[in-house]
């Protein structure tokens, strides 16, 4: 490899919102069979929303717990939850209650103290159960990622959160699939709403319902029947993914320790560059070559 040609691509791709970290990251963008999507912030725009909320007691409380707990957490859900509690009629200038013992479980949900009680915010899988009916109607009837609140071993309340998927995500895909590679949708949400953003985009192949540990061992296993990987994400819990991959790919927009584990950051806030990089990796080493 001549360090200029090198050069070349590298600057190439600054002008076209591609960052690449060195020549390694060059060669595996051009090696690379399978691709790996991350949903949220991803194939969708991240910028969630909430909608419907339904409680089995007073919903404003378990707004604002929610929201309390989440102002700690960095997930677009999170950002979702805080904002609409902050809009709620009668929050105007309202604080939100004091958090103690927060912790966030990647991929799973937040928890803490919050006056007094043990609260905790997340996939529904974290309530044993059995829910209230009305709270499992709630679950059945999201069309996007229904997150349970509750205290005391109790699940309360259902927030349902609205995502929508990145305009220019099905095009990309597109193009992803003509220069052969096989995308996959590998998601920490559930089964349903993942298999609907896969379809909106044209995906096939969908994994969901993963722990950050499910997708590294996802993409171990596919590594090992000889694919050569490239993982596209932006979450927290997408680096040990982004890291086992053959090709990381963060997106700028994503988190800090995201774009740390990657070999690639898309700098340009459009799904089309991801294709843009492969593109480019490979003219840049057929001029090496
Ligand atoms: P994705 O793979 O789509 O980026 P994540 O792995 O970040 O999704 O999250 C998986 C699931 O875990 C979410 O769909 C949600 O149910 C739950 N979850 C994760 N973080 C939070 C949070 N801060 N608040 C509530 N729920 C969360
Ligand atoms: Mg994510």
């Amino acid at each position: 490899a001549t360090p200029v040609a090198l050069l070349v691509g590298t600057g190439r791709g600054a002008q076209l919102g591609i960052l690449i970290k060195g020549p390694e990251a060059l060669e595996q963008t051009r090696r690379v069979d399978t691709i790996l999507l991350d949903k949220t912030g991803t194939l969708t725009s991240g910028r969630m929303s909430l909608g419907q909320v339904t409680a089995t007691g007073d919903a404003d409380t378990a707004l604002r717990y929610a929201a309390a707990l989440e102002s700690a957490s960095e997930h677009p859900i999170a950002r979702a939850i805080v904002a609409a509690a902050a809009a709620a009629p009668g929050a105007h200038g309202t604080a939100l209650p004091d958090v103690s013992g927060f912790r966030a479980t990647a991929g799973l949900g937040v928890s803490g103290t919050v006056e007094g009680h043990a609260v905790i915010v997340g996939r529904p899988s974290l309530f044993p159960g059995p829910l209230d009916p009305r709270l499992i109607a709630a679950i059945d009837a999201s069309t996007g990622t229904a997150v349970v609140v509750g205290w005391g071993d109790e699940a309360r309340a259902v927030l349902d959160i609205a995502d929508t998927v990145r305009p220019e995500a099905p095009a990309a895909l597109a193009e992803l699939v003509s220069l052969g590679l096989t995308p996959i949708l590998l998601t920490g949400d559930n089964a349903r709403t993942a298999g609907q953003v896969a379809a909106a985009v044209g995906i096939e192949q969908v994994f969901s319902a993963m722990l950050p540990e499910d997708k590294v061992a996802t993409i171990r296993r596919l590594q090992s029947e000889g694919r050569v990987v490239a993982m596209v994400g932006d979450g927290v819990n997408d680096a040990a993914a982004l890291a086992q991959a053959d090709l990381g790919i963060a997106l700028a927009t994503g988190t800090d320790v995201a774009i740390e584990a990657s070999d690639v950051t898309i700098v340009r806030d459009h799904l089309g560059t991801v294709p843009d990089a492969i593109r480019l990796s490979r003219r840049t080493l057929r001029v090496i070559k």
